[in-house]
This record gives structure tokens, sequence and C-alpha cells, in this order.
């Protein structure tokens, strides 16, 4: 590939998947100038698989200086789209309370607020009585304080996915539904191109950005990454009565739990002590990820644990239950940039719970991997290089389940 065409912004691209991860990177190339950018997607609109599940919260406190100004290149980018009155995301900036139970916790939190600090991002410690005061549901008895991270907040996974297909058309991108992508066009080893039911579509550069099916698909084009799909859930009660839209995000990792008002309900998650993953050998490429029974063991042992905070929720009604396969890798980083052992293919999975709000922030790191000469030593830890020929599965499970399992160790 002559990478002139890089510099001169003629490369043309194919993004494999409209989810947020593949729509946020079609929407950073159309920024950056690129006007050579079609998305590919096998079902009928956009987000229509792990996108559609997600809580739609958007957390700027990461325990490293690079995941903070990922998560901040991605909130501006929300910031920005929601000025469009026609197809907004949504996006709401109520602030976040990361809650600590105890006084141990709060100094796991003092560190993470020293990181924030560092790349300029505002948060506060706050006393139990200043939480309550912005979150009046929490019983001030039960907690330590909180960190108040005040430009943090959520969207609509969905909308803001159909933001950036919004964005991207008007800049000269193609959104092509309905399009399976069966397999590769090789030349050697070098990528050119995907192979459809719908006819071969050529590129310079194929952008892998299929969510759970990655492993199966990188696997068609004779690479195998341990991109592993765990399960996750959350669900929303029935309107509440008080419980109001502005109140912040609410984060709780002394009980690996989520929350946030969804249109006056509760929506409740959180991370399962023992995850249960998708084994992505077995999953055909053209076939759909298995479903997901609702496990109510789990959700309502999150119900129990928030109620230790918020009594009155205890029993409330359920109206919605979501569910999905977001992938984890087994060192808990996404997997970003171009295989040198199959150029012209090009990563964007393993995305670790946070594809959502990570998808700008992703989009510029890929864009960082292709274009620059001297990329970030942060942005070439994520290469897919970084993984061996052979992928040792049972170990690679393991971790990445306990990626998962540990979310919120700080
Ligand atoms: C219950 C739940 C709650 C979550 N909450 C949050 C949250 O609050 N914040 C957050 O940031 N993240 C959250 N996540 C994680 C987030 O949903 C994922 O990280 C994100 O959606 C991944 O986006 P994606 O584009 O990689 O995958 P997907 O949304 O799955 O998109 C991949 C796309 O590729 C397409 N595709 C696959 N194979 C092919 C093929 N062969 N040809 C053409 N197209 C193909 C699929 O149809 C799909 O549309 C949550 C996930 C779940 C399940």
């Amino acid at each position: 590939m002559n990478r002139s065409k890089l510099k001169d912004k003629s490369a043309s691209f194919l993004i494999i998947g409209a989810g947020a991860v593949g729509s946020g990177v079609a929407y950073t190339l159309a920024k950056a100038g690129f006007k050579n950018v079609t998305v590919l997607e096998r079902e009928n609109d956009v987000a229509k698989v792990t996108t559609s599940q997600g809580a739609g919260l958007c957390g700027q406190v990461r325990n490293s200086i690079d995941r903070v100004r990922l998560a901040m290149r991605s909130v501006a980018t929300f910031r920005e789209l929601q000025k469009d009155s026609v197809a907004p995301p949504e996006w709401r900036e109520v602030g976040s309370l990361r809650i600590a139970l105890s006084d141990e916790k709060k100094q796991d939190f003092v560190k993470l607020a020293s990181i924030c600090q560092g790349v300029g991002l505002n948060t506060s410690w706050l006393s139990a009585e200043e939480t309550v005061e912005k979150c009046p549901a929490i019983d001030v008895n039960e907690i330590a304080g909180s960190l108040w991270c005040p430009s943090d907040g959520y969207l609509t996974p969905y909308r803001l996915v159909k933001s950036y297909e919004r964005q991207c058309i008007k800049m000269g991108c193609n959104f092509v539904m309905g399009v399976e992508v069966n397999s590769f066009l090789m030349d050697g080893s070098q990528i050119q191109g995907v192979v459809t039911q719908k006819g071969d579509f050529e590129a310079d550069f194929t952008i892998l950005a299929a969510g759970a099916h990655a492993y199966p698909l990188a696997l068609k084009a004779g690479l195998e990454l341990p991109v592993v799909p765990v399960r996750h859930a959350y669900f929303v009660t029935t309107p509440l009565t008080d419980w109001d839209p502005d109140w912040p995000c609410l984060r709780i990792p002394e009980m690996s739990i989520y929350g946030r008002v969804s249109n006056g309900s509760l929506l409740l998650g959180g991370w399962e002590r023992v995850g249960h993953s998708m084994d992505p050998r077995q999953l055909a490429s053209e076939e759909n990820s298995p479903s997901i029974r609702t496990d109510w063991g789990v959700l309502l042992k999150f119900e129990r644990d928030f109620a230790k905070l918020v009594p009155n929720i205890l029993g409330a009604q359920k109206a919605k239950v979501a569910k999905g396969w977001p992938t984890f890798t087994p060192d808990g980083h996404f997997i970003i940039g171009e295989s040198t052992k199959r150029p012209g293919l090009v990563m964007a999975v393993g995305c670790n719970a946070h594809g959502i709000s990570g998808s700008a922030g992703i989009g510029s790191l890929l864009l960082e991997a292709l274009t620059s000469e001297t990329p970030s030593n942060y942005v070439t830890s994520l290469s897919p290089d970084r993984f061996s020929e052979n992928c040792d599965w049972s170990s690679s499970v393991k971790e990445a389940r306990s990626v998962y399992e540990h979310y919120y160790s700080d």
C-alpha cells in the first residue's frame, strides 16, 4: 500500500460493522478528511447488536492517563454531536458519582483523582452529605462519600450511532445495510477488501469492527485473536416517583454495580463475580451470537446490593432487561491498528465493555496508528501484533473473564 495515499487523504476504507465502534471510526476518518469510507453492516439498520443493549454510561474517570484522555475525546465528540438538532445522541452531561462505602475505597479514588488531574479532567471528593445532595435517594448513613466528575454523563447508544451515521453521510461516507462479509480478498498476505453475497468490495484498508464476531472473521484472514465475548446485563424498572433525569450516573465499585435514571426509571446493572463467556471458536461468522437467558439470580443480587443504599428500590417492578456479549481481551486493552501479518487489515475490536463511551476516542487512536510516523507508546501497545500466532485459549479466556469480573477494581 502506498502510504502517500494516507497523507493526501485519497486512501479508501471499508469498515465491517455499524455498531458504535465501526460508526465512530467512520466518523473520525470522515472528520479527518477521508472521502472514500464505506461501512458494511449485515443487519438492516445500525447498532442492532451489542450497541443497542448498552446502558449508555460514559465515564471518564479511568486508571491511566491514556484511558482518561480517550474518554475525554469521546465526550468532546458527544457534546459536538449533540448540537445537531436533527439526530443528536441524547447526550446528558449530568455528572457521575463514584461512591465509596469505606474509607479504604476513598484512598483508591484519591489516586484516580490525581490521574484525572494530570490530564485536566475535573473531579472532586464529596462528603456523604454532599453526595446525597446530588442524589437524594441515597441513604447518607451507608456511604463514606464519592468522587464527583461533573463532565460525565450518559447518552442513548442507538441515537449516538444514528448521529454518527448522519454526520458521516453528510461528509460523503456510505453506510450499506444488509451486506454480510463472508471472507477477504487477499493477494498473498495483503488484504485488499472483502467478499460478500452482494459482490466484492475493494479498499486500501479493511477495518474489522464486528464486535462479538471479531474472532471468526479475523480467522478467515488467518489471524487468531483472543477476543472473548462475556455476557453482561442490566434491568430497567417502571417509572419511579421523584427520580430526576438530572441526577448523576452512579458507580459503586465495592458492589460492582452501576446505575442511572432512564426516563424517570432506574437502570441498574453490574459485573458478575463469576463471568460467563462464550467460546467464539464455536461461532460461525454468518451465525448470530447465542441468545442469553435472563439470569434473575444475578440481576436481583444487583438490586439487593443497591437497596442497601436505596432501600425503597427493593421489589420495584421491572420493565425491561438488556443483555449482550461485549468483548474482552486478556490484558483488558483494546485491539486497535493494522496487523503486520495481514497488511491492509485493521482492527477496532476488544472494547472491554466501553465501546460506546470510547467510540470516538477509539477512532482517533486508530487514525494515529495508521497515519502517524511516530505513534505514541499507548497506541503501539494496542496493536494486534501483541498476540502471538496461536492463542492459548484457556488462559486467554480466564484472563479476559477476570478483566470483566474486576471491572471496577481501581
Ligand atoms: C448490557 C450491556 C450494557 C453496556 N453498557 C455500556 C455502557 O454503559 N457504556 C459503554 O461504553 N459500553 C457499554 N456496553 C458495551 C458496549 O455495548 C460495547 O462495547 C459496544 O457496543 C461494542 O460496539 P461494537 O461496534 O464493537 O459491537 P456491535 O455493536 O456488536 O457491532 C458490531 C456490528 O458488526 C456487525 N457484523 C458482525 N459480523 C458481520 C459481518 N460478517 N458482516 C457485516 N457486519 C457484521 C454486527 O451485525 C454488528 O452490528 C454494554 C454492553 C452490554 C451488553
